[in-house]
């Protein structure tokens, strides 16, 4: 497995490593839904450690034993600037990149963990549990009111979201996270899953899409 470091789409790296991933659960009603879960008021906040990711191209390792792997599709934010109690105006000036992301979720263990009212950290944050696609450079791709990304699984559409369906759209919930702890250089923000999840297995074929602008092929290992 290839250490992970930050590259744009013109294959250029970020100067600054990376530090954590910030992920917001349930940012989508209808996948709150298909898990049975409660549309939150808040933004549910978890972190993913540097060590989960992986570049997105490299073929993914499901971990053995571990039960049903699922994958979440997301838009990922690489932050540029730090951003502490930050003011509305003070996000878009610091959003370096916007790319892909999997959420990798260890769904049964993570079942498991919710039923006794436990964290579900150790179901999210395994080594390789955040396939990262390269990311398109923020000038390159204005804030848009909707951008439209998917997933395709062995060529058939499983996921489609639309940013404008977020609960707490990119720029409040990086407000909010800014208020809970700093966000530094090198983070980066998952803004959660539309609906859609599902169960990976050996050998799928992956294509993932963000608007016409970045195409992603992976595949699961066998
Ligand atoms: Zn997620």
């Amino acid at each position: 497995m290839s250490p992970y470091s930050h590259h744009f789409t013109d294959g250029t790296a970020f100067p600054f490593p990376l530090g954590k991933i910030v992920c917001v659960g349930r940012n989508y009603a209808e996948h709150a839904r298909e898990l049975n879960n409660p549309v939150p008021t808040t933004p549910i906040l978890f972190i993913k450690p540097a060590t989960a990711a992986v570049p997105m191209e490299q073929s993914i390792e499901l971990p053995a034993g571990a039960g049903n792997v699922h994958y979440e599709t997301e838009l990922s934010i690489l932050i540029g600037a730090r951003l502490s109690h930050a003011r509305a105006e003070d996000v878009m000036p610091a959003i370096a990149g916007y790319g892909l992301a999997l959420d990798l979720t260890l769904r049964d263990l993570q079942s498991q963990l919710k039923e006794k009212g436990h964290p579900w950290e150790i179901a999210k944050s395994f080594d390789g549990a955040c396939p990262l696609s390269p990311f398109l450079r923020a000038e390159a791709l204005p804030m848009a009111d909707d951008w439209q990304f998917s997933l395709r699984v062995d060529g058939e559409l499983r996921q489609e979201g639309h940013t404008q369906e977020m609960l707490t759209p990119i720029i409040p919930l990086i407000v909010y996270m800014s208020q809970h702890f700093t966000l530094q250089p090198g983070d980066v923000i998952l803004t959660g899953t539309p609906k859609g999840v599902g169960k990976l297995e050996q050998g799928q074929q992956l294509e993932l899409e963000l608007e016409d602008r970045l195409h992603i092929a992976t595949r699961v290992a066998s």
